[in-house]
This record gives structure tokens, C-alpha cells and sequence, in this order.
């Protein structure tokens, strides 16, 4: 497969430097693998850079989803959310016994937000809109604060490809550090909130529901509510704290990256969306009117003996096995037609300009 003299180039993967190792090395001489002082160190440094007052560090961007649901939605409550993610966000909603509601997308990949507000007229069993900062791209939050006071919404940002300051106007912010994502710490993720309450009862479900309460005696605990073992380790967080200090440099090279496609892709495959400063870039998606599906494989098969890992984000949730069987399928045809048109190019701290010629070039040839 790697037959390029660049070996394989994937669409996304980590940087991880000495700096890093040193911190990991470091934790695991010290007395805590587990909590300890690096944990509320990374979710303060979180915080900050963020614009949350208060991030709960969790074991990955799936829990953080699952906990901010517990949070969010009650048994029979319904979600709006978007068909153009990755399953955790829906499934994270069947979690609580609630029931998402896909709307399609608009041309750059996120939710249609019109959409939204005539489910949100109809349904008055929507508590809650899950939206998908989708590519890094952030969403239009005057339009989604007029919705979240019009209709009394809980309005969750599923930020696993965001990495921007907040607006203030979701209730809570989910992130994932996923290797592939901004920052990594193996498996890891976050939940971010600027209410107390919420902040509490997070911190309560990331360790069994337990509060400490030793009032009464020395090795006293109290279980409150039915939580889970989502903590993230000392390990974990140490690493992180490294990476974050090198998001801006891992930003600022991603557009670097993205603008570099803007400025020499070939006229016939399109960005997604005009260049954006805004946009963290997670993804780079480009569109190219395929005919069928069998040609869009075609052109991935030959890519990928060039040993260019495209890569497509994404299958439309309801359109998977388990939610077709639960009655979810439907055609959007927006959402149809990005299936067929969207591809994502590889984007990384690490990508050269040389790599991406060659990626250019590749598709010019084949396209
Ligand atoms: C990666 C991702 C997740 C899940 O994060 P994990 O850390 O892999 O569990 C959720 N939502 C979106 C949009 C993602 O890209």
C-alpha cells in the first residue's frame, strides 16, 4: 500500500514530542497513576483556554457524551441532532432512554438549524438540541441562542472537532482527545459547563455517584446517584497539559494546511466552505461530483495505492443497521447528496507542503 516516497499519509493523525514522553515518565515515578494532581491541573488549564468555568476530564469523547445525556435528558425525552457525525452523538441520547430526531445538513457539512426550529415547533417533547461543531467549522450561536430562549432547549456542542473559545451559549460542551483529534491523550475526553449544578453532578457520575461525606466516620462514602467509572488517569492528564500547550502551534498549522488546499486544489473539487480563520480544521472536506458510489470507491481504492488515506466523515447515523431496525431510516437529501459528493484530505501537524502537493497532484490525475 505505501508506494509513495512519503510512505503512507493518512487524513489525521497525533504529534507527540519528547516534552510529552518526558511527562508521562514523570507522572509514572511520581504516587498517583490515577487521580491525581495532574487531573484538576488539565481540567483548570481546559477551562482557561476554553472559556468554560468548569471542565470535567473523562475517559474519552464517548463518556463525555454519555455523562453530559445523563445530565441533559430525562427517559422519553426527545433530541434534535444531526445525521452527519459520529454515532456517539446520537447513541448518546439511546443511552438515557431518550430518542434523537435527525434534520438534514446545509451545504457546509453542519446542521440545518432552520430544521431544528420546525421540529422544535411541533415537538414538544424535545428538551434538548445536540449539535456537531462538524470539521471545527463553529456554528452560528446567535441563531442557536435564539432558538434555546424561544424554545426553552438544553443546547448541547459536541466540540470533538472544535477547539475554539466558547460563546457562552450551549449548557455544556463535550471534546474528545482521540489521537486523531486536537490534542490527545490516548483515549480521553472532556465535559464543559459554566453551571455549578451541572459541574457537581458531572464530577458525581465521572466516579459512582459517589460524594465523600466522612462526617460520620473516617472511611465514610455516599452513593448518590448511578454513576460510573469514567475518570481520566494522572497519566493521561499529564499528557495532555503538554499537548495543550501546543494547540495554537497545532491550530495555526492546520489552517496553514487548509489554506494551502484553498489556494492550489484543482478548480473541479471544491472545499466545503470558503476558507474560514474560524474553523479549527479537524477535517478538510472537499466535494467533487461523483456519479455513483462505485466510482467514489474506485477513486478511494486507486488513492490508497497511491498511499493516500482518504478518508469520508460521515455515514449517515440513521442509516446505520441498528437504527434502521429501530425505525430511524430516511433519505435527507442534503445529507444524500454530501454522502456521495464530501471526502476528507489528510490535515495534520506533521503534513508537508511536499506531502500535500502530492496529494493534489494524485487527485488531479485520477479525478
Ligand atoms: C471522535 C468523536 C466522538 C467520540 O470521541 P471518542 O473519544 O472517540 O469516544 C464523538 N463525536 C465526534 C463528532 C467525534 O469526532
Amino acid at each position: 500500500m505505501e508506494n509513495s516516497e512519503y510512505g503512507f499519509i493518512p487524513y489525521g493523525k497525533q504529534y507527540v514530542d519528547e516534552c510529552d514522553k518526558k511527562a508521562v515518565l514523570e507522572v509514572l515515578e511520581s504516587d498517583y497513576l490515577t487521580t491525581g494532581p495532574k487531573v484538576q491541573e488539565f481540567e483548570e488549564a481546559l477551562a482557561n483556554r476554553l472559556g468554560f468555568k468548569y471542565v470535567v476530564v473523562v475517559s474519552n469523547g464517548t463518556t463525555a457524551l454519555h455523562l453530559a445525556s445523563r445530565v441533559l435528558l430525562n427517559v422519553g425525552d426527545r433530541a434534535v441532532t444531526t445525521p452527519n457525525s459520529f454515532l456517539s452523538t446520537s447513541n448518546s441520547i439511546l443511552y438515557v432512554g431518550a430518542k434523537p430526531i435527525f434534520v438534514d445538513i446545509e451545504n457546509n457539512g453542519l446542521i440545518n438549524l432552520d430544521l431544528v426550529e420546525e421540529k422544535l415547533k411541533k415537538n414538544k417533547k424535545i428538551k434538548a438540541v445536540y449539535l456537531v461543531t462538524f470539521s471545527g467549522h463553529p456554528l452560528d450561536d446567535e441563531k442557536v441562542k435564539y432558538l434555546k430562549d424561544k424554545y426553552g432547549v438544553k443546547i448541547l456542542y459536541d466540540n470533538a472537532h472544535y477547539f475554539g473559545k466558547d460563546g457562552g451559549v450551549c449548557d455544556i460542551a463535550t471534546y474528545s482527545f482521540h489521537p486523531v483529534k486536537h490534542i490527545t491523550t490516548f483515549e480521553g475526553g472532556a465535559v464543559a459547563t459554566n453551571n455549578e449544578k451541572i459541574y457537581k453532578k458531572l464530577l458525581r457520575l465521572r466516579n459512582h455517584g459517589i460524594v465523600k461525606d466522612s462526617s460520620m466516620y473516617p472511611w465514610e462514602y455516599k452513593m448518590v446517584d448511578l454513576g460510573y467509572n469514567y475518570r481520566l488517569s494522572d497519566v493521561a492528564c499529564a499528557m495532555g497539559l503538554i499537548q495543550l500547550e501546543k494547540v495554537d502551534m497545532f491550530l495555526s498549522k492546520r489552517r496553514q494546511i487548509a489554506k494551502y488546499y484553498h489556494d492550489n486544489l484543482p478548480e473541479k473539487i471544491k472545499p466545503l466552505y470558503p476558507y474560514n480563520e474560524k474553523s479549527s480544521y479537524h477535517l478538510f472536506v472537499v466535494r467533487y461530483p461523483f456519479k455513483s458510489f462505485d466510482e467514489k470507491a474506485e477513486f478511494f481504492i486507486k488513492m490508497r495505492q497511491k498511499g493516500i488515506g482518504l478518508q469520508y466523515h460521515y455515514i449517515p447515523i440513521n442509516q446505520q443497521p441498528f437504527y434502521v431496525k429501530k425505525g430511524y431510516f430516511k433519505k435527507f437529501p442534503q445529507m444524500e447528496k454530501y454522502y456521495l459528493e464530501a471526502f476528507s484530505l489528510p490535515i495534520y501537524y506533521s503534513l508537508s507542503v511536499k506531502e500535500q502537493d502530492y496529494v493534489i497532484d494524485c487527485m488531479e490525475e485520477l479525478l
